[in-house]
């Protein structure tokens, strides 16, 4: 059954909540969906999800970090940067066999996704010539396969393309109003002509940001709108919990709410409600009922394994344990 309502029965009276896919949201539009009192929210954010997908299925994805730390970026989040004592090691680009046999334990425990991700401003390309060694070797075990390997020209785009990439993360990490507060080293618009090179070649986008890093509800509101206004909507829009690690810029200060990333979430997916919305970094310190909350507002992915490039993550074993609870199952 279409769930979706026509935009004439909420015209007039508050944010879209048709359920369409659109890319001309406005500010107004999107701070009064934050705005909504929360059983409203959810409810529409739910019932958006359901015309869209099976609300029991989660995508199940692995990440890998192929080439970690050392990275001369300076995004105030992370703890491979270089400029961070966060006692992360830099290690070499991982060999091929090593990666490949990471994806195939990957595959054996349910993931369909694998993604490698390196900490560069941009890859180099002889090093890119390893890279899409791993990519075709990941994607013929039958894996979809995800990098995120920094800044991409329009020919490495379709070098990625060319050996069988399906997905790009380069996320937008906040707002543009937000961004100068956490990376300095590459601007917004940077961030957009990435994702414009990813999309021209055919690769699907993943992108999304972070909360939890000092920003106001606005910035929140700025963010989901610079998500959703994309020329098209990502096909993959992770939404990370800050998690704070020490000797990095953000390793204190107040934690977001849980209701209010949750809030975040029913936006993502009543603004992108064709879009796979994962629920991402930030899950090893949430609970299991934070967690279901999320499912409810319209999550359909998580990143499962013990570790997200360097910070930890649930275990496989608690994440089967929670779906079972829930009464989830991994999509296909
Ligand atoms: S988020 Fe990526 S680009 Fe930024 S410092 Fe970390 S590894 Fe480098």
């Amino acid at each position: 059954m279409d769930q979706r309502i026509t935009p004439a029965e909420t015209a007039g009276t508050g944010p879209d909540l048709s359920g369409a896919v659109r890319q001309d949201w406005t500010r107004a539009e999107v701070r009064a969906l934050f705005e909504l009192p929360f059983p409203d929210l959810i409810y529409h954010a739910q019932r958006i999800h359901r015309a869209h997908f099976d609300p029991r299925e989660v995508q199940l994805s692995t990440l890998l970090s192929i080439k970690t730390g050392g990275c001369p970026e300076d995004c105030a989040y992370c703890p491979q940067s270089a400029r961070y004592d966060t006692g992360v090691k830099a290690d070499k680009l991982m060999d091929v066999d090593a990666v490949l046999a990471e994806a195939r334990a990957a595959k054996a425990a349910g993931a369909s996704r694998f993604c490698m991700g390196a900490a560069w401003r941009n890859p180099k390309e002889r090093d890119l010539d390893r890279v899409c060694t791993m990519v075709a070797g990941v994607k013929a075990l039958g894996l979809e396969t995800c990098a995120t390997l920094g800044m991409l020209t329009a020919g490495q785009a379709q070098r990625l393309k060319d050996c069988g990439l399906d997905y790009y993360n380069h996320n937008l990490d906040t707002s543009p109003e937000f961004y100068g507060e956490i990376i300095t080293t590459r601007t917004f618009d940077d961030r957009l002509d990435t994702l414009g090179h990813v999309r021209d070649a055919g690769i699907n986008v993943c992108c999304g940001g972070i909360v939890g890093m000092g920003e106001s509800r606005e910035d929140r509101v700025g963010m989901i709108l610079a998500l959703a206004t994309l020329p098209a909507h990502p096909e993959s829009v992770p939404i990370n919990m800050l998690v704070q690690v020490g000797g990095t810029p953000l390793a204190t200060g107040r934690t977001l709410d849980a209701i209010e990333f949750v809030r975040t979430i029913a936006v993502a997916r009543i603004t992108m409600p064709a879009s796979v919305v994962r629920l991402s970094a930030g899950r090893e310190d949430m609970s299991e009922e934070t967690q279901a909350l999320c499912f409810l507002a319209g999550a359909n992915s998580i990143f499962c394994g013990p570790k997200l490039l360097t910070t930890p993550n649930p275990e496989r074993n608690r994440d089967r344990a929670l779906m079972d609870k829930l009464g989830m199952v991994p999509m296909d």
